[in-house]
């Protein structure tokens, strides 16, 4: 299935692309939650977090630190953030492309919404 997601890797959408390697894509969520929100995906599309299997262990790996990675860039590490994935309805999942939500910039809240 096409998403959303795999369109903006393609360049057929735009996205505010802040981050790209050869596995991982970050860009700008279009409605951010917090003052900082990127949303890191992996290039090759899983839908959700219930489909990993141990040959994506590496995968999901590199997409953490190419977050954290970034946190520490934009000078928010310190001071602290929030890395979400949502899985399924209950979850709150509204694109069948795992990516990992970076939250920073405000205090966070628990429990979460
Ligand atoms: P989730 O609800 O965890 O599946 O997260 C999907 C996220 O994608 C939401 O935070 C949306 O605001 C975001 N989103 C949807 N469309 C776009 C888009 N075209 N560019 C950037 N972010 C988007």
């Amino acid at each position: 299935m096409t998403t959303l997601f795999a369109r903006i890797i393609r360049r057929e959408i735009p996205a505010d692309i802040v981050y790209e390697d050869d596995e991982v894509i970050a860009f700008r969520d279009i409605n951010p939650q917090a003052p900082l929100h990127v949303l890191f995906i992996p290039k090759t599309p899983v839908a959700t977090l219930n489909d990993l299997t141990e040959s994506d262990a590496l995968g999901v790996g590199k997409l953490v630190l190419a977050a954290t990675r970034y946190a520490k860039a934009q000078g928010v590490a310190e001071k602290g953030y929030r890395l979400v994935i949502n899985c399924n309805e209950d979850g709150g999942q509204s694109v069948y492309h795992l990516h990992l939500h970076l939250l920073a910039g405000r205090a966070m809240h628990w429990p979460p919404g």
